[in-house]
């Protein structure tokens, strides 16, 4: 039987505004969230959205102002600050910026942290805990540095183990990869991941990081106060995107379209996209315009779906629509051209040309003037 005790979160109708002496912001409006055991989910949208404060409430280290949280069935509402203290024991946070403390050693920092939430343990059982945890995160021979000798990759890494050295249920990470490279980000998230796993624990993680996404069970978009569906989403960043390619200057913006269509193309030429062809093509659109890197996935992922619409090669026999997608795409074509009432000899041309492109099996016949 599960009782509301094994909700790790349950939200309902959250709204959280900062205000200070002169204005009022509401950050938060109405959210509605439940995560389930076990669940890993990531937090997306853009900077100043209010994941943070998100991450916080759920955490336990701010309080909304209306509405029901409610972590492992307590709730955070009103609840007194010694009962907030007691659910952050079933919580590891990790978080951007590590905060080890410097003057301590990699072991005493994660003493600290079993300390604060294990409550007594003998020196043994601490040692073993923290061995066996280090050995998770493949820092087992740092045990006795100091975070100073260690490089970020490594000190997040470290930021993990302390998170997870009290085998919470619930793990709570805000942009754990935003300070590292892409490989020992990846390390980082396929580690929390596994971690997780194997202690059935849930996490929700923060995240700008386009190429982490798939670790995710569930994906949740935070814009303007609320959590979007993952199809809102993706539209709505799309249309960013394209807004951004525009602003940057109209002829570039035609010139990457252009490019990436054009490289995908070779690339896909044998039906197939390696990893140095698609390492080879980011490269290239780097070259051509400024944007971040998942502005690159994001323009190479538009120009593949353009290419498998055009059926490989812009001129394939088999676009894989059906007969009657086929009948409805042809009709939907003249019925535009008719609508300012004739249809001109140029109309006809241009129609006859998508049809070749998308390879539709047209008899000339067919798309002459009435
Ligand atoms: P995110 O993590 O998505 O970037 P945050 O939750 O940190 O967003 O912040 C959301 C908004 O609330 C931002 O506009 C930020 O400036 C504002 N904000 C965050 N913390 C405070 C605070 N302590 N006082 C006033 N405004 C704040
Ligand atoms: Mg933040």
């Amino acid at each position: 039987m599960t009782g509301e005790a094994d909700i790790p979160v349950a939200i309902e109708k959250v709204s959280y505004t900062y205000q200070d002496a002169f204005i009022k912001r509401e950050i938060l409006k109405d959210i509605d969230l439940s995560i389930g055991s076990g669940e890993i989910v990531i937090l997306t949208g853009p900077s100043g959205s209010g994941k943070t404060t998100l991450i916080t409430l759920i955490g336990a280290l701010r309080k909304a102002q209306s509405g029901s949280v409610k972590i492992f069935g307590q709730e955070l509402l009103k609840a007194p600050q010694r009962k907030l203290v007691s659910v952050r024991k079933d919580i590891g946070y990790i978080f951007q910026q590590h905060n080890l403390l410097d003057y301590l050693t990699i072991r005493q920092n994660i003493m600290m942290s079993l300390q604060l939430c294990g409550g007594r343990i003998s020196r043994a059982t601490a040692r073993e805990k923290i061995n066996a945890v280090l050995t998770q995160v493949g820092l087992e021979e740092h045990v006795d540095k100091r975070p100073t000798e260690l490089s970020g990759g490594q000190k997040q890494r470290v930021g993990i183990a302390r998170a997870l050295v009290n085998e919470p249920r619930l793990i709570l990470a805000d942009e754990p990869t935003a300070s590292l490279d892409k490989e020992s980000g990846r390390r980082v998230v396929n580690l929390i991941q596994d971690l997780a796993r194997k202690q059935q624990s849930t996490v929700i993680m923060v995240t700008h990081d386009n190429r982490i996404l798939d670790v995710a069970d569930r994906i949740l978009h935070l814009e303007d106060g609320e959590i979007q569906s993952i199809s809102e989403a993706v539209a709505s960043s799309t249309s960013r995107m394209l807004r951004l390619l525009e602003r940057h200057d109209p002829s570039s913006s035609h010139y990457l379209s252009a490019l990436s269509l054009g490289l995908t193309r070779v690339a896909m030429a044998d039906n197939r996209m390696d990893e140095s062809e698609r390492a080879m093509i980011g490269s290239a659109l780097n070259q051509a315009s400024n944007l971040s890197q998942a502005e690159i996935d994001l323009v190479m992922e538009l120009a593949h779906t353009q290419l498998c619409v055009q059926g490989g090669h812009g001129n394939g026999k088999d676009n894989g629509f059906t007969p009657e997608q086929s009948r409805h795409f042809i009709n939907s074509l003249r019925a535009v051209a008719g609508a300012d009432g004739s249809i001109g000899p140029e109309e006809i041309d241009e129609i006859n040309a998508i049809a070749n492109e998308l390879g539709f099996s047209l008899g000339s016949s067919e798309t002459t003037a009435p």
